[in-house]
């Protein structure tokens, strides 16, 4: 085995498309400082975990990892460990102070000190970096991405809305946007180097506003779109209430920009979605439900559902449920509420849903969502859609996967198709998460 090099990192990411996109920053940063990444943590001699604290398993995973770390560290004295992203961001010192072997935190606003971190760890100097920079968008830093197929690209950072469930404006810090011309040069250059499709990131894109000519979301999303007429765009996450009637209309028009709109509504019930601070009531959302519906009848909608937060009745559970078999969401992340300390409801509310009621509560929204996405997916069957391979299938290597424009998963007998290639698929069957198909061109 070949001994671990002081310049070989090896990163792991946890939690969200944004974190991904991070350590593609990272990567670039500490490449660009002459170390090299490795594709083999035994052969690191730096161990990065890029974390994730929205809930508390994914916090509780970032210790598992730690805790492996730990015993490697006591064998391997040069090792030099750091915890990046949002757990050192939301714990802040005391997560710096329960974990001695860490030789470095930092927060998202910091990587561009990473190389002098990492520089004063191998010195023996533990450092935290915990900052915010409410101008830091990462502009200018090319980062490394995987693969040539699908890229993320962060149009902004942060988040102004102070959901009472939510560490991210704690983690991430207050908005900012990345400025319209860098983004649309930076699509421009990666359909140029060959990549087929990007899905442009925010913790709420539709806030999105250019600080220097006041350009909003839908006027960077058409201007994207003109730029790279060949790439496939997507865009997540979307806020119900700053959704625009624009926004849709442009989705509507733009032949590359993608059917599918993720936008999270967390609970069926007005009262909750107030205690929730969501900033927007059931029928509002249903009305842009039928806003998106009337510009793109055939719009796939997927969203984000929190079972049992505080004081929600039964009644208010079921208007969950209806809510569902109303909009017939394509699919859903679909979690009961964790308190998360700091936040809102932390500090206001009682969590006093018993967790029992929590998790069957969750299990029939999951049920019923399961059987709308197997009815929704099984409409496609015998249609014929267009698919974006992007790799071969988990089951078999005769096989691609890759999505349609929906965002739906498809599999499909390879035949003489490659990741990358857009290939017309007729659907012959359907589960509710993946369709399956043959190639036209094989028929
Ligand atoms: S919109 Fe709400 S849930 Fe989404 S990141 Fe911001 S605070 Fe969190």
């Amino acid at each position: 085995m070949l001994k671990p090099s002081s310049t070989l990192f090896f990163i792991h990411t946890f939690g969200c498309q944004m974190n991904q996109a991070d350590t593609g920053i990272v990567t670039s940063i500490l490449q660009d400082a002459g170390f090299e990444r490795c594709g083999d943590e035994a052969e690191a001699g730096i161990v990065l975990l890029n974390s994730c604290a929205v809930r508390e398993n994914a916090v509780d995973r970032i210790g598992n990892f730690l805790q492996q770390l730990k015993g490697r560290k006591r064998r391997q004295k040069a090792l030099v460990v750091g915890v990046l992203g949002c757990v050192p961001q939301f714990e802040r010192e005391s997560f710096f102070s329960a974990n001695p072997f860490v030789d470095f935190i930092a927060g998202p606003d910091t990587y561009r000190a990473l190389p002098s971190m990492l520089d004063a760890a191998m010195e023996g100097k533990r450092q935290s970096r915990l900052e915010y920079d409410h101008d830091e968008t990462y502009a200018g830093i090319d980062p490394v991405r995987e693969g040539r197929i699908g890229a993320f690209l962060p149009v902004m950072r942060g988040c102004n809305n102070h959901c009472a469930f939510c560490v991210v404006p704690v983690t991430r810090g207050r908005e900012r946007s990345v400025p319209l011309r860098t983004v649309v040069d930076e699509v421009a250059r990666l359909e140029a180097s060959g990549f087929r499709e990007v899905t442009l990131l925010g913790q709420n894109v539709n806030s999105y506003r250019d600080a220097s000519g006041g350009e909003d979301f839908a006027n960077l999303l058409n201007a994207v779109s003109q730029a790279a007429p060949g790439m496939r765009i997507r865009f997540t996450t979307s806020h119900p209430k700053d959704i625009s009637e624009e926004l849709v209309r442009i989705i509507a028009e733009r032949p590359n920009l993608c059917n599918h709109i993720h936008l999270p509504v967390q609970s069926g019930s007005s009262r909750i979605l107030g205690l929730m601070r969501r900033g927007h009531t059931r029928e509002e959302y249903l009305r842009k439900i039928d806003m998106i519906r009337h510009h793109i009848p055939d719009a796939a909608i997927t969203t984000d559902l929190i079972a049992g937060f505080c004081s929600e009745s039964d009644e208010e559970h079921r208007q969950t449920l209806s809510l569902l078999e109303t909009v017939r969401f394509d699919a859903s992340f679909m979690f009961y509420y964790s308190v998360r300390p700091g936040t809102w409801a932390d500090r206001n509310l009682a969590d006093d849903v018993p967790e029992e009621v929590k998790k069957s509560r969750l299990q029939e929204i999951i049920e019923l969502q399961n059987a709308i996405s197997q009815e929704r997916f099984r409409e496609e069957v015998g249609r014929t859609v267009e698919v974006l391979a992007e790799s071969e299938s988990r089951r078999s290597a005769s096989q691609l996967m890759g999505r349609t424009e929906t965002n739906r998963a498809v599999v499909f007998d390879r035949g003489r198709f490659a990741p990358g290639d857009l290939v017309r698929v007729r659907i012959s069957g359907a589960s509710s998460a993946t369709l399956v198909g043959v190639s036209v061109d094989e028929e």
